[in-house]
């Protein structure tokens, strides 16, 4: 889950990470009272969850009350990435010497946090990565949850000159590494981490993204959900147990476990069609999931049929097709079902489906033949 900048410079100033103060408004009259109390100039930064604001034309100085009044609207007219901007941050404006970069992410290739800093900031870490790789310096946690001060030493010192500056550094990276452990982010980022006029270093933009699985850990930040930004039919699936990703195909799969509705989608590929979505109704027998899943796949118009595979081991394959009659008596099915089960109670689930019209495949090869052939009739 992404938040704004205005809620990451919050969580960063409660951490004790020295911030470019400032409030974010909806309406002009509010933000001309921020920049009334922290005087001219101040910046006025678009909230929305796409990076490159500023290239976008989303931030701006202004010198005065006018300016900002007449900037305010332009940038609430605004769409950057397809986004409105609903909300505008007032941030006084630093008299900016030097830009960094610092960050910390997963490297799942290592299977270790890494701490990652740049003396280029201000620009995308993408694009120096591209061209200027050696520019990117990093720090590997190797699994401790604080720094190890040696080693972080070398680090530190290759992007920081002087000593006032690393010890702040040092200081910001801590309270960083603090922020991502206690709220299990999955990035935490601060660029550009600016030295100003007077030699204070301070993070001029925030950038955090949690873990969406360690979200049931932090409840308070799930009011932070900008639900602008957010597919409804994914929230609906999540309320309702399912995992649920919606894809540009037109064959809608309904499958019990994650590793098999991959495979499906791969083998629907495979077979020369197109997967219009992931769907895993999970582990446990519960025939409403069955018409949950079914109710959210059909919202999606391009759907020209649909594959229902089962793996039976906790899952009962009857329940399944106890759901699946449910789900033909109480919604109108506008496309056909090919259904394959196998694995616990596939005896009964053949019997139920079969006494009852709908036929069933022995095997996935066949039922996902079918189920393309038909999207493509
Ligand atoms: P992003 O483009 O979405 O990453 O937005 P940022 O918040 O990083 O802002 C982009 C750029 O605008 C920064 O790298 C700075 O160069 C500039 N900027 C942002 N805040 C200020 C400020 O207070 N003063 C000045 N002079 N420039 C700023
Ligand atoms: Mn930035």
């Amino acid at each position: 889950m992404k938040i704004h900048e205005y809620q990451a410079i919050e969580i960063f100033k409660k951490a004790g990470i020295p911030v470019a103060s400032g409030k974010v408004a909806s309406e002009a009259e509010e933000a001309v009272a921020i920049a009334e109390e922290s005087g001219y100039p101040v910046v006025l930064k678009s909230q929305v969850l796409v990076g490159g604001r500023g290239k976008a034309g989303g931030i701006k100085v202004v010198q005065d009350k006018e300016t900002l009044i007449s900037t305010f609207a332009q940038l609430r007219e605004l769409k950057i990435g397809g986004y409105p901007v609903e909300k505008v941050a007032v941030v006084r404006a630093i008299d900016i010497k030097k830009e960094f970069y610092i960050g910390i992410t997963v490297d799942p290739g290592k299977n270790d946090v890494v701490l990652i800093a740049s003396a280029e900031g201000g620009v995308e870490i993408e694009e120096v990565a591209k061209t200027n790789p050696d520019a990117i310096k990093k720090y590997y946690l190797q699994g401790e949850r604080t720094l190890d001060l040696d080693r972080f030493q070398g680090f530190i010192t290759s992007i920081f000159d002087d000593k006032t500056h690393q010890d702040i550094a040092t200081d910001i990276f801590q309270k960083l590494v603090q922020v991502f452990f206690d709220n299990d982010c999955s990035i935490a980022e601060i660029n550009p981490l600016v030295i100003d006029g007077e030699g204070n270093l301070l993070a001029a933009d925030a950038k955090i993204n949690f873990d969406e699985n360690a979200l049931e850990r932090h409840a308070e930040l799930n009011d932070l959900r900008d639900m602008t930004y957010e597919d409804a039919d994914e929230l609906e699936a999540k309320e309702k147990n399912l995992s649920f990703v919606k894809l540009e195909g037109n064959v809608g799969c309904i499958v019990n476990g994650a590793g098999l509705a991959m495979a499906t989608m791969d083998i629907v590929k495979l077979a020369g069609g197109n997967p219009a979505n992931f769907l895993d109704v999970g582990g446990s027998s519960n025939p409403e999931k069955v018409l949950n899943a079914l109710n959210i796949i059909l919202r999606n118009k391009d759907i020209k049929a649909i594959l229902i595979n089962i793996f039976g081991g906790i899952t009962r394959c009857d329940d399944i097709a106890k759901g699946i009659l449910q789900a033909r008596d109480q919604i109108d099915l506008p496309v056909p079902l090919v259904v394959r089960l196998t694995g616990t109670n596939e005896t009964e689930a053949k019997e139920l489906l079969s006494q009852n019209g709908v036929e069933t495949y022995a095997t996935m090869r066949e039922a996902v033949e079918k189920v393309v052939s038909l999207s493509q009739a």
